[in-house]
């Protein structure tokens, strides 16, 4: 099994992990360097290039490929990163070409959402199946869509955005600027801004007794699992709003499986049971009998597991 090895690059806007993958997409070695955003693309990619010779001498295989999953938006054939909100400077930085000059094997690049779903897909949550959504929740609510087995990107790469989804119309304020989004109420700064009117509106909750600056999603579900009411009611409706816009995707594509990750899934059933709910009001029959909602499996090894996933050959 292991007379091959893959690189996964997992490129975030706080560190740049680096993996090697077997090709039943077990970890082997991993590390990770700081990504020092702020030095610019030259910098970012300089450092990855070492890195990535760094695993391949280490290794006791040969390295048949390298992938890596970027948060950003992708020109997958070009091996161009177009934009990344969190990575400044980057906007339309050739990675492919850059790394090209420095490692002798292609590095193949996509979003780290689809990354993640190539990543249960092949290894995790979603075995077994060919039509599947990744929902990624997090600061973000990410959306990988493998349809017919493989990543559908659509016409320049923009699909699966999942979290931008409008559940609300003239609805809270999404960071994408516009309103009614899945994130605006899902995303960690949905979920908190959901507390803070509740709190004042004069809602009592023992979450009034941690400042609004220091306020995170985990107290929020630390709180939930005290009992605290507002805790799970703000639970109760972004899962119910995240559970409409699964059963739209659902009737759309006629989904096997969705799979669920991300920080913010670790509320499991606060927030799940509520996406059931709001998912089966919503999904048509034929939907509703086919599809699955799953926790996703990789945790956070599916960045690294998927970005080397993309440079397997297919199987
Ligand atoms: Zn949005």
């Amino acid at each position: 099994m292991n007379n091959e090895l893959f690189i996964g690059i997992d490129l975030g806007g706080t560190d740049i992990k680096g993996g090697l993958v077997d090709n039943a997409g077990k970890i082997v070695f991993e590390t990770k360097i700081p990504t020092e955003a702020k030095k610019g693309p030259e910098h970012i990619f300089d450092r990855m290039s070492q890195l990535i010779q760094t695993l391949r001498d280490g290794a006791e295989a040969i390295v048949a490929g390298i992938g890596m999953g970027v948060p950003g938006q992708v020109d997958v054939d070009a091996g161009v990163l177009v934009e990344a909100p969190n990575l400044p400077g980057v906007d339309r930085f050739p990675v492919m070409d850059f790394l090209r000059e420095r490692i002798d094997i292609p590095v193949i690049l996509d979003n780290d959402a689809n990354v993640a779903a190539l990543g249960e897909h092949a290894f995790g949550a979603g075995q077994g199946v060919q039509h599947m959504l990744m929902i990624t929740l997090g600061t973000g609510v990410g959306g990988g869509l493998i349809l017919n087995g493989q990543v559908f990107r659509g016409a320049m790469g923009g699909a699966g955005e999942f979290g931008h989804m409008v559940v609300e119309a003239d609805g809270e304020l999404c960071g994408c600027g516009r309103q009614g989004c899945v994130e605006a109420y899902v995303g960690t700064a949905g979920l908190l801004r959901a507390v803070e009117q509740r709190l004042s509106n004069g809602e009592a909750s023992s979450l009034a007794g941690i400042s609004s600056e220091k306020r995170r999603p985990k107290d929020l579900g630390d709180a939930a699992e005290a009992g605290d009411t507002v805790a799970r009611e703000v639970f109760s409706t972004a899962g119910h709003l995240l559970g409409i816009a699964m059963g739209n995707v659902a009737n759309l594509l006629n989904l096997e499986r969705i799979v669920i990750g991300g920080g913010v899934a670790a509320a499991g059933e606060r927030i799940l049971g509520p996406a059931r709910v709001g998912f089966a009001e919503t999904a048509l029959k034929v939907s509703l009998k086919s599809l699955e909602i799953v926790p996703a499996q990789l945790g956070n090894a599916a960045g690294l597991v998927g970005a080397a996933r993309l440079a397997m050959p297919v199987l």
